[in-house]
C-alpha cells in the first residue's frame, strides 16, 4: 500500500511544474524576496493574480525617508516629499513641521515595478486557489496551472484569520499645503483619517476602520469639503501578526500581518522582513530542512528579534489608543504640543522607541503617559 502511495505521488508530481521555491504575490514583499533569492542563485517563481504589477493600488504611498536605507524609490514614483504632519482631535489640533524631509509620497505602482528585472520569473495572471501539502513539499494549483516545490512563501497580502481593517481612500482635488500630511482621530472609533497630499492641489483622503468603513469615509469627505474624486480605492489593513511558520511555507509581510499597528504602514516593515524571510529560505535549501521547527528557528525567532521587537511597540500604541475617549485625544495633542522639540528632534514613524524614551525619561510628561496607559 505505502509503495503503492509513492508511486502515485512521483506519477502526480510529473504533471506539476517544479520551481523552487513558490512565492505567491508580486508585491513588494514577494518581489524583494525573489530578488534576494535569484541574487543566491536561486530561481523562484513568482504567481501573481493581477496582469500588471502594482496595480490596482491599494496605498496612501507614505513612506518615510528609513526607504533609502532599504530600497531606494525611482525618482519618478517620488509624487511629494512632507516635511512634518498635522494631529487633529475634535476639539484640539497641532501642526509639527521639521526642516528636513521626513516621508516620502510615492506612486505604487512605479514603486512595486523598481523590483522588477530580468532576472525574475514573475507569472502574471495567475491567481493561486489552492496549495496541498505532499511527503517532498507543496503542491499550488491556479485557475489555469499547477506546481509543485520543497516549499512555498506567501507573500499574498492581508489573509482572513488576521484580525483587519478596511481601509478606504479616495484621490481627490483638495487645496492643501503639501508639506504636511494630516491625522484626523476623529474621524472613525478604532483608527484614523488621513490626508496625504500628492502636491498643493491632490491630495489622498482616507481611513481604516472595523465599524461601518463607507458611512465614516463618506463623513469624512463630506467634512473635509470634498466635491471631486478622481479615484476609489480600498484595502484591508493587518492588525495582527500571524502565526507564520509551518513545514514547507512561511509567510511574509501582510499575509504575516508584519504592520504597524499605529499608522497601518507595511511596505519598510514588510521590506525588512523579507529580508529575514530570505535568509531562512536559503539555509533550508541549503541544509535541506523545510520543518516548522526550522522556520521557527530561523524566520520567527530572529523576526521576533529584530522587525517583531519594533512591531509590538506599535502594537502596544495602539491599544492604548483604541481605548481613548474624545477628551483622552484633545489631551494627547497637549502633550504633542508640550514634546514639539522632542518629537521633531528624535520622532520616527517607523521605529517609536527612541523618542518614547526620551518623553519617558521626564518627569513632566508621567500623569499623561500613566493616565494613557492604565
Ligand atoms: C488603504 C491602505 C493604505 C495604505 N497606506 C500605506 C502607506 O501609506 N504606507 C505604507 O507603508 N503602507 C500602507 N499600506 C499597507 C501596504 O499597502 C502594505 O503593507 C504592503 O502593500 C504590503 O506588501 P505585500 O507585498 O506584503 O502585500 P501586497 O502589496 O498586498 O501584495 C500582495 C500581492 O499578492 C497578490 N495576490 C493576492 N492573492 C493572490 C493569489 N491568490 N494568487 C496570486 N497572487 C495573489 C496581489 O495581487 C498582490 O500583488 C496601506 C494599505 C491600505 C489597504
Amino acid at each position: 500500500m505505502i509503495i503503492k502511495v509513492f508511486i502515485l505521488e512521483h506519477l502526480v508530481d510529473l504533471l506539476y511544474m517544479i520551481n523552487e521555491p513558490l512565492i505567491v504575490g508580486a508585491g513588494p514583499v514577494g518581489l524583494r524576496i525573489a530578488n534576494n533569492l535569484a541574487r543566491a542563485g536561486f530561481e523562484p517563481l513568482i504567481l501573481e493574480e493581477h496582469d500588471e504589477i502594482g496595480s490596482p493600488v491599494q496605498c496612501a504611498g507614505l513612506i518615510s525617508t528609513n526607504i533609502l536605507g532599504v530600497h531606494k524609490p525611482p525618482a519618478e514614483s517620488i509624487l511629494n516629499r512632507v516635511y512634518g504632519a498635522k494631529f487633529i482631535s475634535s476639539n484640539n489640533s497641532v501642526l509639527m513641521i521639521s526642516k528636513k524631509v521626513r516621508a516620502f509620497v510615492i506612486d505604487r505602482e512605479l514603486f512595486d515595478k523598481s523590483f522588477i528585472n530580468d532576472s525574475l520569473n514573475i507569472l502574471r495572471g495567475h491567481k493561486v486557489l489552492r496549495h496541498d501539502y505532499t511527503r517532498k513539499g507543496v503542491r499550488i494549483k491556479t485557475e489555469r496551472s499547477a506546481f509543485s516545490a520543497r516549499m512555498l512563501v506567501d507573500c499574498s497580502g492581508p489573509k482572513s484569520d488576521l484580525k483587519l481593517l478596511t481601509g478606504i481612500q479616495a484621490r481627490v482635488r483638495l487645496k492643501h499645503d503639501s508639506r504636511y500630511v494630516e491625522l484626523h482621530f476623529n474621524a472613525c472609533r478604532d483608527f484614523f483619517g488621513w490626508v496625504v497630499p500628492e502636491s498643493d492641489e491632490v491630495v489622498r483622503i482616507g481611513l481604516a476602520t472595523a465599524y461601518k468603513p463607507r458611512e465614516h469615509f463618506n463623513a469624512f469627505l463630506k467634512k473635509l469639503g470634498v466635491n471631486e474624486v478622481i479615484e476609489l480605492n480600498a484595502g484591508m489593513i493587518p492588525m495582527s501578526i500571524a502565526s507564520f511558520c509551518d513545514n514547507n511555507f512561511i509567510r511574509v509581510g501582510d499575509s504575516a500581518g508584519q504592520v504597524k499597528a499605529t499608522t497601518g504602514g507595511g511596505v519598510i516593515t514588510g521590506l525588512l522582513s523579507a529580508d529575514v524571510a530570505s535568509r531562512a529560505v536559503i539555509k533550508a535549501y541549503e541544509e535541506n530542512n523545510f520543518s516548522r521547527k526550522f522556520f521557527i528557528n530561523n524566520y520567527y525567532k530572529p523576526f521576533n528579534k529584530s522587525v517583531g521587537r519594533g512591531l509590538r511597540i506599535h502594537h502596544r500604541i495602539r491599544s492604548v489608543m483604541n481605548n481613548f475617549s474624545d477628551k483622552d485625544f484633545d489631551e494627547l495633542i497637549s502633550f504633542l504640543e508640550k514634546n514639539k522639540k522632542t518629537l521633531l528632534k528624535y520622532g520616527d514613524m517607523d521605529f517609536p522607541a527612541k523618542c518614547l524614551m526620551k518623553m519617558l525619561l521626564k518627569p513632566g510628561n508621567w500623569s499623561f503617559i500613566l493616565k494613557a496607559i492604565k
